[in-house]
């Protein structure tokens, strides 16, 4: 019986394809194949490889539309959205076009006369990487672009839920120029394909963006090789507004912030801190505002929200909410689902939770739902302690026109990614990544392309002086 599984629409239940997952020996000849190609590819020069990277952008870009449209109906997210993930995941190939360019080496002043010292930098080998459903194109070319600029091939498995953007970048890929196996992809469950890329010797490196359980199940088993690790994990990113903050500012940018993508981000605001003195009036505007988002499927005009990938995601949010209001929080809106068990569809309307403490679930855990929990301090420190109490460390946002208070927030927040009245961060020409168990490395930035190399150090004897 094949092995197969159905990609569907998150906001009709509608089949969109039915993929045959690649069987266990199809896996290992693929990553055979980009090992062995790794031997050609790593001697292509780098403007050879910075032209084939802007090559595949540009038929990106000239295909946006109708990629978009494939990202929405698989991932639920709006067509708006989708646009912008589409520019979001081209801007990180164009930036590693450029960066190729710029893998330098260096030399050392020397200790003994008639020495040499050189450092070079080299391809790691064959990346695999593991992606999730929330970004279907941009995590995937955040490592593809910087590995395939340092000269390594690469392999990417992409979500069950959203195969589909995935497959119709890397077709793009090779008629952009890039040789088959030099980019491929495999379809399969990620317990099974997990586990043939962290246990083969040909691969050299696993990168994962994902969940921090399956992040700690890779490294533990990505140990015995030796591989080179790159994890972006959960988040459960604080959003603090101050005292003195621009209230309208932080209602706009907690909206970018929470609500993008029906809240299924791993940067987006999970616990909003708001300065006793102000929660009323930042509470009153910023429900005003969330009442005005439109749920739906996303490719119908206006909508903001679409449905949650699948039952678990909105079993998970479901719960979290029922937990907080069984404790004392106060709904001021939402609270309500579209839900139609048959085919598997799962609206969840924007929330806000008011009287939030710290005994509630949504304290703790990472919602991936439309959900803004609000709660008060009274003071920055124990607005921080509050912030770190956490195993996470990826992004934190605060709002404050007090450079002093602004100073403090930044230094003392364990988190990766800040937002100083910045709900939106993201960029391909900045470090992305978390502190803690958020994650190991950073993926964008001149830092994304360092965890794609080797460092070689080579000493000369023996000159003439
Ligand atoms: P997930 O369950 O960890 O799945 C992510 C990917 O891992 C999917 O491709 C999945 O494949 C695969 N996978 C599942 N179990 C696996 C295993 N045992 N071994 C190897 N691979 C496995 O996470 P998710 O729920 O889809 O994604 C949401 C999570 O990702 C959130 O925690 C979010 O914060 C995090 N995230 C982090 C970042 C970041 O940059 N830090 C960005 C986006 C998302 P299948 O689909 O085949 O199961």
């Amino acid at each position: 019986m094949a092995n197969t599984f159905e990609v569907k629409n998150p906001a009709t239940g509608e089949v969109l394809q039915t993929i045959t997952r690649h069987s266990e020996t199809e896996i290992n000849d693929k990553l055979q194949a980009g090992y062995d190609a790794f031997h050609t590819w790593k001697k292509t020069n780098a403007h050879y490889r910075a032209k084939l990277l802007t090559k595949w952008s540009a038929l990106i870009q000239d295909n946006k539309q109708s990629i978009a449209e494939v990202m929405t109906k698989e991932n639920g997210k709006p067509l708006t959205e989708s646009l912008g993930e589409v520019d979001y995941a081209t801007s990180y190939i164009d930036w590693y076009a450029e960066e190729a360019k710029r893998i330098y080496g260096r030399t050392i002043p020397t200790h003994a006369d008639g020495k040499r010292l050189l450092v070079t930098r080299h391809p790691i080998g064959l990346v695999a990487a593991i992606t999730p459903w929330n970004f279907p194109a941009a995590m995937m070319t955040r490592k593809a672009a910087p590995a395939l600029a340092a000269g390594c091939t690469f392999i990417a498995k992409p979500a069950e839920d959203t195969p589909l953007t995935t497959i119709r970048l890397i077709e793009l890929a090779h008629e952009a120029g890039f040789p088959t196996d030099v980019v491929q992809h495999v379809n399969g469950r990620g317990s099974v394909v997990g586990k043939l890329f962290t246990s083969s010797s040909l691969v050299r490196k696993v990168t994962f963006t994902g969940s921090t359980p399956v992040g700690k199940q890779l490294i533990q088993q990505s140990a015995n090789t030796v591989k080179n690790v790159t994890m972006e994990l959960g988040g459960h990113a604080p959003l603090i507004i101050a005292e003195d903050a621009d209230i309208d500012l932080a209602v706009e940018q907690t909206i970018a912030s929470k609500f993008r993508n029906a809240g299924q981000t791993c940067i987006c605001a999970n616990r909003i801190l708001v300065h006793s003195s102000i929660r009323d009036i930042f509470a009153d505007k910023l429900t005003e505002k969330v009442k005005e988002l439109k749920v739906g499927n996303g490719l119908e005009d206006n909508v903001q929200i679409g449905p949650v990938i699948n039952k678990d995601g909105y079993t998970k949010i479901a719960n979290q909410v029922d937990d907080a209001i069984n404790k004392g929080a106060t709904l001021l809106t939402g609270g309500t689902y579209d839900i139609d068990n048959e085919k598997e569809t799962y609206f969840v309307h924007p929330t806000i939770l008011n009287n939030v403490s710290d005994d509630m679930d949504i304290m703790h855990y990472e919602t991936f739902g439309p959900v803004a929990p609000i709660t008060t301090f009274t003071s920055l420190d124990e607005a921080i302690q509050v912030a770190n109490d956490t195993p996470f460390g990826l992004a934190a946002y605060f709002f404050t026109n007090n450079y002093k208070i602004g100073t403090y927030l930044s230094e003392n927040l364990d988190y990766g990614i800040i937002g100083w009245n910045d709900g939106a961060t993201s960029a391909a020409h900045a470090p992305f990544g978390g502190m803690k168990e958020s994650g190991l490395g950073r993926e964008g930035g001149s830092e994304g392309i360092e965890p794609y190399l080797e460092t070689k150090y080579i000493s000369i004897g023996n000159f003439l002086e």
